[in-house]
């Protein structure tokens, strides 16, 4: 299933890759293979574009490595693939060649657990990381931020010499992601705000029990006694206390690379804005504040502000 945050990082990424395209395309008519994103069946390694993907990703690697001439680099290429029956992150990373940063960094995946059987993911053929540029970036910030030699972001990308970089997303060659959006990935990243709860209501589209109406629920419902210790579920700075219409009584605490997270329908709130908060630290007691049909935490994820299924990042 598409996860709603995913859908306007994996425009981006169409984007992108559609923009690769037609910058890719040579001058001249001679047929080459980045005519189009090409469709892999199957990651057999008997199958010849594996062979390809396998041996591109090697050689880039090799050639980072040692410091040798960026004009040696394959042409980067992005594949689609249906993920079939028995397949998952683990086992189309070990077939594709390609690592854990790659693969979860072109398919926007919050967790591991984003993979499912029918879904369409991109495969390439070089290990490294998409990149959202920032409006002062230029190839030596991007590559101080990276570690990666600009020499290869700017072969990789086709920029120019000028150093200005005009896209919204690059891809960075060989670039690993933080520790931090690893532990994410692994869904060790946030821990349960609550000691004991039962999930009364899920992520996702569900009826709003006021209105009756379909209603985009943007987190989960945790029940709970009322006066419950709400613990933080990630290491962070308080930066709003309050009430908020519907969340009631709320706190919102901010996280390393633009993730935060919400608490609402508070009785009491025990830190203060600005505060910064450890990780299973108590920051209120749950009630029943705001729009709430009975006690009840309402525990929400974002990232870049874009809520995300709190579910498959708990840590259990
Ligand atoms: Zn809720």
């Amino acid at each position: 299933m598409m996860k709603i945050q995913s859908i306007f990082k994996y425009i981006f990424v169409l984007v992108y890759i559609f923009f690769l395209y037609f910058s890719a395309k040579p001058a001249s008519s001679e047929t080459t293979r980045t005519d189009s994103i090409i469709k892999l069946e199957s990651l057999n390694p008997k199958n010849e574009i594996i062979k390809e993907i396998r041996n591109d990703i090697r050689k880039s690697i090799s050639i980072i490595k040692r410091n040798n001439d960026p004009e040696n680099l394959p042409e980067l290429r992005f594949f689609t693939y249906k993920v079939r029956k028995n397949e998952n992150f683990w086992n189309i990373m070990a077939k594709s060649s390609l690592n854990m940063d790659t693969l979860s960094s072109i398919n926007s995946l919050v967790s591991v657990k984003d993979i499912s059987q029918g879904e369409i993911i991109h495969l390439s053929n070089m290990r490294g990381i998409l990149y959202k540029t920032e409006t002062k970036d230029t190839l030596d910030t991007i590559s101080r931020k990276t570690g990666v030699h600009k020499k290869y972001i700017q072969r990789v990308n086709k920029l120019t010499d000028n150093g200005k970089i005009d896209k919204e997303y690059i891809f960075i060659p060989s670039a690993k992601m933080s520790q931090i959006e690893r532990s994410l990935l692994l869904g060790v990243g946030f821990a349960n705000p609550l000691k004991t709860a039962r999930k009364t209501s899920a992520f996702g589209r569900r009826i709003d029990p006021f209105d009756k109406k379909f209603a985009f629920h943007t987190g989960i419902d945790l029940a709970c006694p009322i006066g419950s210790k709400i613990y933080a579920s990630r290491s962070g700075k308080v930066i709003f206390t309050g009430n908020d219409g519907g969340y009631g009584l709320l706190v919102k605490i901010k996280h390393e690379n633009c993730y935060s997270t919400y608490y609402g329908h508070l009785k009491k709130v025990l830190v203060k804005k600005g505060e910064d908060v450890k990780r299973g630290q108590v920051i209120a007691l749950s009630g029943n504040s705001g729009r709430s049909t009975g006690p009840h935490l309402h525990f929400e994820v974002r990232k870049e502000n874009r809520p995300i299924n709190p579910v498959i990042l708990l840590n259990r």
